[in-house]
């Protein structure tokens, strides 16, 4: 369906919901309830739905997103709509003004969706895989650890401290998720430790 034909459907929609309130106000109250769930079937036909979470904040709020194609397949699949999970614990349903215009956030095209680095004295960033990225990032944890890792204070006490590299996380995770990333970091001995919920 082209764009067009959408704003005269819903425009047709948008006179018989008029119409269906003015009835609505002569004792025909079922009638807008009736009226809102068949817009809502008619614009979800076709669409390929699939879980997810908003990743903005610890809230975590569960969407589900809504796409034109079938990954599944062999199809190109093109994300058209988001809107809250009313399955989901945390939010039932709604979402706050970001995590309503999740569609803009997925779809900019300043968004990141690889890996990239910046070469030392090079003014651009490059893409490399995720092998590439995460074997750079494991020699270079590895080597500022043994290079600065605290064993014990001045004191003689052990501290097992490594506080010259930091980790970021995501907050937007499960509570297993999170467990293990806290474990990991945490029996890595680094100290520094936040997710983007409070940057
Ligand atoms: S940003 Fe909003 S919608 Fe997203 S997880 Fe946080 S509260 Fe929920």
């Amino acid at each position: 369906m082209n764009m067009e034909l959408s704003r005269r459907a819903f425009l047709r929609s948008a006179g018989a919901g008029v119409a269906g309130t003015a009835i609505g106000a002569f004792g025909f109250g079922g009638i807008e309830a009736a009226h809102a769930s068949s817009i809502r079937a008619f614009k979800l036909t076709t669409m390929v739905e699939t879980r997810n979470t908003c990743p903005y904040c610890s809230v975590a709020c569960g969407i589900i997103t809504y796409s034109k194609g079938d990954l599944r397949k062999g199809e190109k699949a093109e994300l058209v709509h988001i809107e809250g999970d009313v399955d989901h614990p945390t939010n039932r349903g709604t979402l706050c003004p970001k995590g309503a215009a999740l569609l803009d956030f997925a779809k900019a095209e300043t968004r990141l969706k690889y890996p990239m680095i910046r070469k030392p004295g090079s003014d651009k960033f490059e893409r490399v895989s995720w092998d590439q990225a995460l074997d750079r990032i494991a020699r270079l944890m590895k080597d500022d650890r043994d290079q600065n890792f605290v064993a014990k204070n001045n004191d003689g006490v052990t501290v097992n401290r490594w506080t010259t590299t930091g980790f970021l996380a995501a907050s937007a995770t499960t509570n297993e998720t999170a467990f293990v990333t806290y474990k990991v970091v945490r029996s890595a001995g680094m100290l520094v430790f936040d997710n983007q919920a409070r940057v």
